[in-house]
């Protein structure tokens, strides 16, 4: 592994919700990127695409902030300029058959939608975007993590919103979407001192939201469930890797000897091959 494949590796003791989740989905990978601090081969363009619109959100309630409201054709404009721009080079196009103007025309899509429903609609205050928490929860684990939006209802509820531009629409019952939302609106319980808060999710590419209500006591509740699988990642003996589709979409793919990488998914790898020559394998 070359030194550019390298970064700073997360505190041990900081856990996000991204870092516990990949506990989840795959504890060999978890290792490879958080344990040894390894920098995966790419990123794929669901992920791009996904910050891409991220951003164009951020401006649109920043906007709105400063008594300011974007035209649609704003809004395009915003998206179109940070797509074509800087367009990295570890950017990979996982699916075959899929080109960069798939992924272009449906972020566009997904903005067109939002601008012309949810945002036409939406009255509420916004308090904070792209929200940093950070809490101690032990004298080992700490959380951190950075909500989309946290804001009022014109009824003065508080609540923490995320955006997904994801395909399919989560369940409560799914390990994020029962924990993420609701982890947040937990920190933001304890920082405003509400009683209770909404958590929620926007799935942009059907225009439909998603809501959670969390008092203080399941607030608390929450908290303590993170800290106990985090205290469980931290004393881990032994990371399985569980190979699965999501290998197409991991960046260890290449040295991983474990993954299962389809032909019709293997764009990641393709790339990864291309820019850094030969493979090393290992285990
Ligand atoms: S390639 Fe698959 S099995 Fe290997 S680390 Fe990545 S997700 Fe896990």
């Amino acid at each position: 592994m070359s030194d550019a494949a390298t970064f700073r590796p997360t505190p041990s003791n900081q856990f996000s919700f991204s870092r516990l989740k990949s506990f989840h989905q795959c504890p060999f990978r978890y290792r490879l990127r958080y344990l040894k601090g390894l920098k995966e081969a790419f990123r794929s363009i669901e992920s791009y695409l996904g910050n891409t619109v991220h951003d164009v959100l951020e401006w649109m309630y920043g906007e709105r902030n400063e008594g300011r409201s974007p035209a649609l054709e704003e809004v395009l404009e915003r998206f179109d300029g940070a797509w074509t721009q800087d367009w990295p080079e570890d950017v990979a196009i996982i699916r075959d058959g899929d080109g960069p103007d798939t992924y272009f025309r449906r972020g566009r899509e997904m903005l067109e939608r939002f601008h012309g429903e949810a945002w036409a609609k939406d009255r509420s205050e916004t308090l904070a975007l792209e929200q940093r928490f950070t809490k101690s929860l032990s004298e080992r684990i700490s959380f951190t993590g950075f909500a989309d939006r946290v804001g009022r209802t014109t009824q003065g509820t508080l609540f923490v919103i995320d955006y997904k531009t994801s395909k399919k629409i989560g369940d409560p019952s799914d390990f994020s979407e029962g924990l993420q939302a609701p982890l947040y609106a937990a920190c933001a319980l304890e920082i405003h001192g509400d009683e209770v808060a909404l958590a929620g999710y926007h799935y942009l590419r059907h225009g439909k939201s998603n809501w959670t209500e969390v008092k203080r006591e399941q607030g608390r509740n929450i908290l303590e469930r993170f800290k106990n699988m985090a205290e469980a990642a931290l004393d881990a003996t032994e990371f399985p890797a569980r190979p699965g589709i999501l290998c197409a979409w991991c960046g260890f793919n290449h040295i991983c000897t474990f993954a299962e990488v389809p032909e019709a998914f293997s764009g990641g790898r393709r790339l990864t091959e291309e820019r850094m020559g030969a493979f090393s394998t290992g285990g």
